[in-house]
């Protein structure tokens, strides 16, 4: 697995490098954000957001505008940056510097186990349908009435987990647990973000249901 780390602190950039590399990631590092833009695919980002030359977050949304690439964002506290702010810009998950090479190591695993489809490929039903919608857990592919739709992992993750029972509905809570960590998304508003913008990807609001004071349902097939 090709990692890219995009970090201009060398004094945590060579020893997160090698720590990498003895987990058997392959790792390319940059120290900019130009760099970053212009790095090899890969099948994971480590972004730091303060950067010598381009705004981290700027890093992160134009990352995600050209791919699903699992993205997770590095942060000084002092960056005291929103959370909602960095699911907006695509990030799927961030860590706070100092932290330990086995908590990211965590995050990593987490993050690339939602996104890869390998791990899926012995359920017993890896296409789930609700409505015009189906969703391939082993490939991640995702289609509204045949036309495929371009989900972020998180995305993804969530649509899936609705999937799994439409017509059910699903409390926020429960939502929270299953698709993210629910120690570190502390804000209830990371789900809404989501759902405004999986409803919009899927150009039909009304085939996720709001469920005032609960939570939401994906319509069943009986639309
Ligand atoms: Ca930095």
């Amino acid at each position: 697995m090709r990692v890219l780390v995009v970090e201009d602190d060398v004094s945590i950039a060579e020893p997160l490098t090698s720590g990498l590399e003895r987990q058997g990631y392959t790792v390319h590092w940059v120290a900019t954000g130009a760099d970053a833009l212009n790095a090899p695919e890969a099948d994971l980002v480590l972004l730091d957001l303060g950067l010598p030359d381009l705004d981290g977050q700027v890093v992160c949304r134009r990352l995600r505008e050209r791919s699903n690439v699992p993205i997770i964002v590095v942060t000084a506290r002092s960056d005291e940056i929103d959370r909602v702010t960095l699911l907006d810009l695509g990030a799927d998950d961030y860590i706070v510097k100092p932290f330990g090479f086995r908590e990211l190591a965590a995050r990593i695993r987490a993050v690339t186990r939602r996104a890869s489809p390998a791990g899926d490929a012995a359920q017993p039903r890896p296409v789930l349908a609700a409505g015009p919608i189906t969703v391939d857990l082993r490939t991640r592919r995702v289609t509204v009435d045949d036309a495929e739709v371009e989900l972020t992992p998180k995305e993804f993750d969530l649509l899936a987990y609705l999937a799994e029972d439409a017509g059910a509905v699903r409390t926020r809570d429960q939502i929270l647990r299953a698709v993210w960590d629910a120690n570190w998304w502390g804000s209830t508003k990371t789900l809404d973000v989501h759902i405004a913008s999986l409803r919009k990807k899927l150009g039909d609001p009304d085939l996720i249901e709001t469920v005032r004071g609960v939570g939401y349902r994906l319509v069943d097939g009986t639309r």
